[in-house]
C-alpha cells in the first residue's frame, strides 16, 4: 500500500474505537470537537509525504518497486541513512513547533529498531516483531504504546500489588493470550491505529514466577473487541472563540489515554514477549531501541526550541524590551539551548556504530544528556517568554474583541511600538498559548516524564557509568602531587 494521505488516516480512525472522554465514549474521533484538532494535525502530517517539495525528505522508495514508505521507519545502515532520517523528522517536528511530540514517527523509529534486532525476542517471537513492522511500513500505519502500570502503591512492584489492576496475561489458549487489567499512559492513542503494549525501559521486573503473567510484550489493532480507552479532557479549547485564541491546543492536543483491556485476545502472531523476564528487561538494551528513539526525541527537542527561540525573538521587537540587558540574556539562553541540542545531536550521529545487527546507531551518551537537560530548558524558555511579556501576556483580549463593540479601544490600547493591536493580540495569544495554557503544563509534564522518570534515570545513568577511569586518575592525580611535593621538600632540605 505505502504511504497514506491525510484522508485516508482520517479515515482510518473510523473503526467503532471504544474512546471515552468527560464520562461519554466518542463516536468519532475526527469529527468530536475536543479531539479533532489533533486528527488535523496528523493528517497533515501524512499529506505532507506527497508534497513534491518533500517526497524525497519524508519517504524513501522500496527497493525493486514503486512503492514509497515514510522514511521514519527505514533501518539505517550508515550515517548518512541516520543523518537522512534525522532530516525526516526535523520537517514533521518543525511542522507542528515540537510540541506534537508523539506524531507517527516516533513510533516508527522504535519498531524499526525492535524489527532490527529481533532476534532479541528469542526464535518464537522474531518472526512476529519483523512481520509486524513490514505491516505498520507498508500500510502507514500509526500507534502508540503503553508501557507502564496504573499508579497504586509505587512501593512495591507490579507482580505484588495489593489489588490486581496492572494488565496482564491471565491465560492463553491456540488462538493467543488473554489480557485482563489496565496499562498506561498511551499517548496519541485516540488518533492510532494500533496500541503496542511493551516493557518500560529502566522499570525492570523481578524475577520469580509471580512477575511472569506481567511479563508481556504484544500489538492490537485499537478497534479489537475489549479494550477501552479512557482520555484525559482536552486541553484543545474547541468551540469557546477563535482558534487564534489557543493557536497551539486546538491543533497539537495529543490526548493521553489510559488503557484497558477486558479479557482481550491477542492473536500468538502478534505476540512478541511472553512469560520472559529476561527478555522483558533486556530488550531496549539488546535492540538498540533506546539509542534510536532518544535520537528521534532530541530532533524534537530541537524542534521546540528553536521554535520558542523565534517566539522570543518575535515578542521583544513588538515592545523593544530587547533593549533592557537581562532580556538579552535571556534571548543569548535561548540560542545556546539550539546551539547545545545541535550540538548534541551531530555528535550521536558523528560518533554513532554499526550495530551487531547492520544497523548503524547514534551515540547515546550525548542523546542522554539531553533527556536529562532538556525538560529543564524548556521550562526556562517558557520562564524566559514570561518574563519578556510580563504583564502583557493575560492583558491580551480575545481575538473576537478586535471585531467586538469596543474595536476602536482594542485597535488603540493594544497596538505595540512593533505590532498593531491585531499583530500583537495574534502573536501575545500564541506566547500564552506556548507558556502558561493548560497545554504548556501538559507539555511541560511530558518533557519531564514521558521517557520516564528522570529520578531513577539519573541513578541507572550514575550506576551504568563507567566511572573506574575517572577515580583512578585522581588517585593517581594525588600521588603525583604528592610526589611533586616530597621532591620540592627534599630539595629545600638540601639547599
Ligand atoms: C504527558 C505524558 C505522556 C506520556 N506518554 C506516554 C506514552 O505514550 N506511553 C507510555 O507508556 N508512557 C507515557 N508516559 C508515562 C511515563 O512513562 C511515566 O509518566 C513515567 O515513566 C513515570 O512513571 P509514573 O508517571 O507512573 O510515575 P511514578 O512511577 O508513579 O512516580 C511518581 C513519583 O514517585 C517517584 N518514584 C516512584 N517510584 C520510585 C522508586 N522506585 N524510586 C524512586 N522514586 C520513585 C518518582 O520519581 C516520581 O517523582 C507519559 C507521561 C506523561 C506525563
Amino acid at each position: 500500500m505505502g504511504i497514506r494521505t491525510g484522508e485516508q488516516v482520517l479515515a482510518g480512525l473510523r473503526d467503532g474505537r471504544e474512546i471515552y472522554i468527560d464520562g461519554e465514549r466518542i463516536a468519532d474521533v475526527t469529527r468530536d470537537p475536543r479531539l479533532a484538532g489533533g486528527a488535523r494535525t496528523l493528517a497533515e502530517l501524512y499529506d505532507l509525504q506527497h508534497q513534491p517539495e518533500h517526497r524525497d525528505t519524508l519517504t524513501y522508495a522500496s527497493p525493486g518497486t514503486s512503492e514509497r514508505f515514510g522514511l521514519s521507519f527505514m533501518e539505517p545502515r550508515s550515517q548518512a541513512d541516520l543523518v537522512r532520517r534525522r532530516k525526516m523528522i526535523k520537517l514533521w517536528h518543525d511542522h507542528t513547533l515540537g510540541m506534537f511530540g508523539r506524531a507517527p514517527d516516533f513510533m516508527n523509529v522504535l519498531i524499526s529498531a525492535f524489527a532490527s534486532g529481533a532476534d532479541a525476542f528469542g526464535p518464537d517471537y522474531a518472526k512476529n516483531i519483523r512481520a509486524y513492522y513490514a505491516l505498520m511500513r507498508d500500510r502507514d500505519l500509526v500507534a502508540t504504546h503503553s508501557l507502564t502500570n496504573p499508579q497504586v502503591d509505587r512501593t512495591r512492584n507490579v507482580a505484588a500489588q495489593a489489588k490486581d489492576l496492572a494488565a496482564k496475561a491471565v491465560r492463553d489458549n491456540d488462538k493467543g493470550i488473554v489480557i485482563r487489567g489496565a496499562r498506561m499512559l498511551a499517548t496519541l492513542a485516540a488518533y492510532s491505529d494500533e496500541l503496542m503494549v511493551m516493557p518500560a525501559p529502566g522499570y525492570p521486573l523481578p524475577t520469580g514466577d509471580d512477575a511472569r503473567p506481567y511479563a508481556m510484550g504484544f500489538s492490537i489493532p485499537m478497534a479489537t473487541p475489549g479494550v477501552r480507552f479512557i482520555c484525559r479532557p482536552s486541553v484543545a479549547h474547541a468551540g469557546s472563540g477563535s482558534p487564534l485564541d489557543y493557536p497551539i491546543s486546538t491543533r497539537y492536543d495529543e490526548s493521553d489515554c489510559m488503557a484497558v483491556f477486558d479479557d482481550v485476545l491477542v492473536p500468538w502472531e502478534r505476540v512478541f514477549i511472553y512469560r520472559d523476564i529476561d527478555i522483558f528487561n533486556n530488550i531496549y538494551r539488546c535492540t538498540g531501541a533506546s539509542a534510536a528513539i532518544a535520537h528521534q526525541f532530541v530532533i524534537k527537542d530541537l524542534a521546540k526550541a528553536e521554535f520558542m527561540m523565534a517566539l522570543a525573538f518575535a515578542l521583544v521587537r513588538t515592545t523593544k524590551v530587547d533593549e533592557f540587558q537581562h532580556i538579552q540574556g535571556l534571548l543569548a539562553e535561548l540560542i545556546n539551548q539550539t546551539e547545545v541540542i545541535r550540538s548534541c545531536i551531530i555528535a550521536s550521529e558523528a560518533e554513532g556504530t554499526l550495530s551487531s545487527y547492520g544497523i548503524f546507531l547514534p551515540a547515546t551518551g550525548p542523546l542522554q544528556a539531553m533527556r536529562f537537560l532538556f525538560p529543564q530548558m524548556f521550562r526556562r524558555a517558557c520562564e524566559a517568554i514570561q518574563i519578556i511579556g510580563a504583564g502583557g501576556l493575560v492583558m491580551v483580549p480575545s481575538f473576537a474583541e478586535i471585531d467586538g463593540p469596543l474595536a476602536t479601544d482594542v485597535s488603540t490600547y493594544y497596538q505595540a511600538a512593533g505590532a498593531d493591536a491585531r499583530e500583537r493580540i495574534k502573536l501575545f495569544r500564541l506566547a500564552y498559548d506556548a507558556t502558561m495554557s493548560d497545554f504548556s503544563g501538559r507539555q511541560q509534564l511530558y518533557e519531564r516524564y514521558f521517557a520516564g522518570d528522570p529520578i531513577r534515570g539519573a541513578g541507572a545513568l550514575y550506576s551504568a557509568y563507567d566511572k573506574q577511569p575517572h577515580v583512578d586518575r585522581i588517585w593517581k592525580l594525588l600521588a603525583r602531587f604528592e610526589d611533586e611535593a616530597e621532591h620540592l621538600r627534599k630539595r629545600s632540605d638540601s639547599k
